[in-house]
């Protein structure tokens, strides 16, 4: 066991204090088949509900307005509810956090379901940043993966945001049961020709009991093999890198200054707002997930209750722990030594000398001194190497 830092390195570090907030809006036109998100379909008729509760739940936690730099609506679908529905959660948003000059606020969006009036509404509300979920052009794969959309309303989505907000995201997903490394090569052009400055690219997972997870169990569905999700991930990075986006985090690819600077917030392991079913908050070292149970959501809410299920506190060493992974996934910038000493009131090579020896005799993770950094090969090996420092 390491010693625990002294109080005066944990003192109520600003991190510890959220700049940032993530709101969570459930609905969805239909629930796809790998979704393991807190996402409903079919209970659009609760929709003024929640957004009732989501008022009343920002009220009793927040107390006053909150100055934050960076929000996130994500969900489910945002962009599901209606005008007047999107309208109402900007007047919530607006009447609970403020955001500070420069501030980066994003709202998530599905193909089909964004229109001129509902973007018009975003963008006068203050939204200037827009993640649109394209997941696949390729018919097939959206089959397997039960998206609704195809690449039509993809290319009308890109029209409706290029034109009102400054920044905006793709995100895609590889390894579709079925597709080849071509096949994820060609939706890779596709996305590069709208011109996102900003991809997420991630590699299929099947979350227990969905139904893509349920179709692998039963032997209907067969998973890629490993070398050619690697290969795809392979280019991926090589392909986007080419194309000007740098891999700024394991997923997720940017032009300079157009990184997510809310999941940044993450990666850094600082503290954060949730609101919203399924929410997870994180403040001071304490993190708490709401229910994700939309109906329990609304009658505890409603009845005075709060929506909080299990609440984790991290020990100083636990937290100092996760905040090294959370940090080594930002492939550019890394863990910086000093940066996580302040942070965390541990120094990393106490923590976990051994494995960062080990990787950088194997080039896994490059350590230049003040930075350790994922290599090229240890990014492929990720799950495993961070896996040690936990
Ligand atoms: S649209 Fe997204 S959140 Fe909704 S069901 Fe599909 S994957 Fe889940």
């Amino acid at each position: 066991m390491i010693e625990a830092p002294s109080p005066a390195s944990t003192a109520e570090p600003a991190w510890q204090w959220p700049r940032a907030a993530y709101v969570h809006v459930p609905f969805c036109a239909h629930k796809c088949g790998y979704c393991d998100f807190a996402s409903v379909a079919g209970f659009d008729h609760l929709a003024d509900r929640y957004l009732a509760a989501l008022d009343c739940e920002m009220a009793d936690h927040l107390q006053h307005p909150r100055e934050v730099d960076t929000i996130f609506v994500g969900g489910g679908t945002p962009t599901r509810l209606d005008a007047r529905q999107l309208s109402e959660l900007t007047r919530i948003l607006g009447q609970w956090l403020i955001p500070a000059p420069g501030a980066e606020w994003t709202v998530e969006a599905n193909p089909g379901t964004l229109d001129a009036e509902k973007a018009d509404i975003l963008a006068a509300a203050g939204v200037d940043r827009i993640s649109l979920g394209a997941q696949s052009f390729r018919p097939e794969s959206l089959k397997v993966l039960e998206r609704e959309h195809g690449r039509p309303e993809v290319e009308k989505a890109v029209a409706i945001v290029r034109d009102r907000f400054p920044r905006w995201s793709l995100d895609l997903i590889f390894g579709v049961p079925g597709s080849s490394s071509a096949d994820w090569e060609r939706d890779l052009e596709i996305a590069l020709e709208f011109g996102p400055s900003h991809l997420s690219c991630y590699g299929l997972v099947y979350e227990k009991g969905t139904r893509l997870w349920q179709g692998r169990e039963r032997g209907e569905v067969r998973p890629l093999d490993e070398e050619v999700e690697r290969a795809m991930y392979e280019h991926t990075i090589d392909r986007l890198t080419r194309a000007g986006l740098s891999m700024y985090e394991i997923s997720n690819f940017a032009v300079p200054a157009h990184e997510s600077r809310h999941n940044l917030v993450y990666w850094a392991n600082e503290a954060y707002f949730g609101f919203g079913v399924g929410a997870a908050r994180y403040e001071r070292g304490v993190r708490t997930v709401n229910t994700r149970d939309l109906n329990a959501y609304l009658r505890r809410i409603e009845s005075g209750q709060p929506a909080t299920g299990p609440t984790e506190k991290l020990d100083p060493e636990a937290r100092a722990r996760e905040t090294a992974v959370l940090m080594l996934r930002r492939i550019a910038i890394g863990l910086d030594r000093d940066d996580f000493h302040r942070r965390t009131g541990f120094k990393i090579d106490e923590l976990a000398g051994a494995a960062i020896g080990r990787y950088r005799d194997l080039g896994y993770l490059i350590d230049d001194g003040p930075r350790l950094r994922l290599g090229r090969e240890g990014i492929f090996l990720a799950d495993g190497i961070l896996a040690e420092f936990l």
